[in-house]
């Protein structure tokens, strides 16, 4: 029953699959709005990509949803870009937090974690609390670009995600990063002021540096390890459970 729910619901993208590599952002867009309309949303972390896409999605619909993980170690300055995202767009962010607070984990795992397992760190804070999140929505949407990193290289604009069971649409997955930075300055978008600092990609505090010049623009993600993802765009095959498919499959009105 449950690879039956999903072999139809991968059908059924990938009939759109192959025209939607064609799609521009706004037309990807407006298609996850239209077809699935309360039961999907953006997710996204503040950084210059996701900022482009929170902008074209306003354009698209007023009222569109928003998440983001917040790790609860995240800058001040990216907190300060919510709240400044919040008020332009005026609509309310959908902060999804770890099972465990800060103070659990260090009493649970051990100070400082990232440092010791910044896999299991990320899965805590990260990967666990987005799989929650999804199982209240039909589809995602994100601001991968294909160009970020090697897992990502393989990324389509819309995709089913076996990891998490539901629909991916990647608007903006073959966008270059100075097309995202000439659409930031083009239509004045907010943006994080870290970038300003050296900071091209963002993360938790504990995790992230500063790069030098010449580095790549995710060096200062995890510096010391050789991780270069927090595990949310991993492709992996994972169960899901009965329900959660019998769920999805009402989203879908199989
Ligand atoms: S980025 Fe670092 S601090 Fe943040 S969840 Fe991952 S390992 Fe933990």
């Amino acid at each position: 029953m449950k690879n039956q729910i999903h072999e139809h619901l991968q059908d059924q993208i990938a009939d759109v699959q192959h025209a939607a590599e064609s799609w521009a952002p706004q037309h990807a867009l407006t298609w996850a709005f239209e077809r699935f309309g309360n039961s999907v949303a953006v997710s996204s972390a503040f950084g210059p990509e996701g900022m482009v896409l929170i902008e074209m999605a306003s354009r698209v619909r007023k009222d569109f949803r928003l998440f983001t993980i917040d790790t609860e170690f995240l800058f001040p300055e990216t907190y300060n870009l919510m709240d400044r995202i919040e008020e332009k767009y005026g609509i309310a962010i959908e902060k999804v937090y770890s099972e465990l607070s800060p103070e659990e984990q260090e009493s649970t795992h051990g100070a400082a974690l990232w440092t010791r397992d910044p896999d299991l760190c990320c899965n805590l804070r990260k990967v666990e609390p987005l799989r929650r999140k999804l199982t209240e929505l039909g589809a995602w949407i994100t601001s991968i670009r294909r160009d970020q990193t090697s897992v990502r290289s393989s990324a389509r604009r819309v995709e089913w995600d076996a990891k998490f069971g539901l629909v991916k649409i990647n608007p903006i997955v073959d966008w270059t990063s100075k097309q995202v930075w000439r659409y930031i300055h083009d239509h004045d978008v907010p943006y994080n002021e870290l970038h300003n600092q050296d900071y091209p990609s963002i993360g938790c505090t504990h995790c992230t540096r500063a790069v030098r010049p010449g580095e790549d623009p995710r060096a200062g993600r995890w510096p010391g390890f050789a991780k270069t993802e927090c595990g949310l765009h991993i492709i992996e095959p994972v169960p899901t459970s009965p329900a959660t498919d019998a769920s999805k499959a009402a989203k879908f009105g199989s």
